[in-house]
């Protein structure tokens, strides 16, 4: 079924563990996502960029008509969108959720345009993930996650008072992309039990690949209640694909790299059997 994260992360929030948002770009990965999803009875967030399909209104067709026939709850959020348009298209198209990232503008203007965003998106149920502090690239880790960086909870409640946004994607030590070899990334647990604590609103993590499956364990039992992951899904399916002889076993072998990758996740981060 298709239903908004924010009634599903809800749920996460109040029983504590955390769900994944896998990052989806075509069927064949939406398919595997929701396979995970069902095999482990697990609800499934689908997290797609604007960039990702050059035909959002196609793709959301598929996507929706996927989520629809799911026997788990699927929600479908694009992730980092970065202009009013960019979130009408996908409330068009059919998502349930929309990501909007305006953390690299001051206080005061990343707020009036997520407010703006939000009374749309409520008026036809269409959930918001906001953000504040601003979670960076990995391969500038030392830069992207300074503690200037980082999310204030005091700041916080007011940016969730002020946008009335439904999630909030904090920055405590998570950075997007890979991190180099043999780095694990230093997050902020004492951080995020604070703002869990002192936030009405269940909270993201940004740039869960490489962070180690303990770090998210226990982020999980402090608050977290999506991940997002992309690189990790990207990488099983390079690994799997490149073990392949046989050429005609391309597709099933993305499938199943997917889904495996998903169903780890899935058992990481505590949501099996919480559909
Ligand atoms: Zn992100």
């Amino acid at each position: 079924m298709l239903v908004s994260m924010k009634e599903t992360m809800a749920k996460a929030k109040r029983e504590g563990y955390c769900i994944p948002g896998v990052a989806v770009e075509n069927e064949i990965v939406v398919r595997a996502a929701i396979a995970a999803a069902e095999e482990k009875n697990s609800p499934i967030i689908l997290i797609s960029v604007p960039t990702a399909n050059p035909d959002i209104l196609y793709f959301g067709r598929i996507v929706g008509d996927l989520a629809l026939r799911a026997k788990v709850p699927v929600s479908i959020c694009q992730d980092h969108g970065a202009t009013f348009e960019q979130a009408m298209m996908a409330i068009r198209a059919g998502f349930s959720d929309v990501m909007v990232d305006r953390s690299s503008l001051p206080f005061e203007e990343n707020a009036a345009q997520v407010k703006e965003i939000v009374k749309v998106a409520h008026a036809v149920g269409v959930g918001v993930e906001a953000e504040l502090g601003h979670v960076g690239v990995a391969s500038n880790y030392a830069e992207d996650a300074a503690d200037d960086t980082l999310t204030r909870p005091e700041e916080a409640l007011r940016y969730i008072e002020e946008t009335g946004c439904d999630t909030l994607a904090v920055a405590v030590g998570t950075a997007h992309g890979a991190y180099p070899k043999g780095f694990e990334p230093h997050i902020r647990f004492d951080l995020l039990k604070e703002l869990n604590e002192k936030l009405p609103v269940p909270l993201v993590l940004h740039g869960g690949s490489g962070t180690g499956d303990e770090n998210l364990r226990k982020a999980a039992k402090l608050g977290a209640c999506k991940l997002n992951i992309s690189n990790d899904l990207k990488r099983a399916i390079v690994n799997k694909v490149g073990e392949l002889s046989n050429v005609y076993r391309l597709w099933p072998t993305v499938f199943e790299a997917y889904k495996a990758e998903t169903i780890h996740y899935i058992d990481v981060l505590g949501s099996a059997d919480k559909a």
